[in-house]
């Protein structure tokens, strides 16, 4: 009797220890998905704004130096000479 309350005993013990070390593994598993994720979303994200900004410096820095569709009115540097076409119905 007192042989198979300590096999009880000692079966319980393990099967705790197992599912302790069970929910162990997969608590680290889970941090290390959340810190891996987390971590390329603030890549994505710092290249995204990086992109973002060249791209916004790209359309503020204007047409190419390199045009030659300048208005002859009020010296504005178009894109193109059709671009040009369509300002000049502004001064009408
Ligand atoms: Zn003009």
């Amino acid at each position: 009797m007192v042989v198979e309350v300590v096999v009880v005993v000692v079966v319980v013990v393990i099967v705790v220890v197992v599912v302790v070390v069970v929910v162990v593994v997969l608590v680290v598993v889970v941090v290390v998905v959340v810190v891996i994720i987390k971590s390329a979303v603030e890549e994505f994200e710092v290249r995204r704004v990086h992109e973002l900004e060249s791209k916004r410096d790209l359309h503020k820095s204007g047409p190419p130096s390199t045009s030659n569709s300048e208005c002859q009115l009020c010296h504005r540097m178009c894109r193109s000479q059709i671009g040009l076409l369509a300002h000049n119905k502004s001064h009408l």
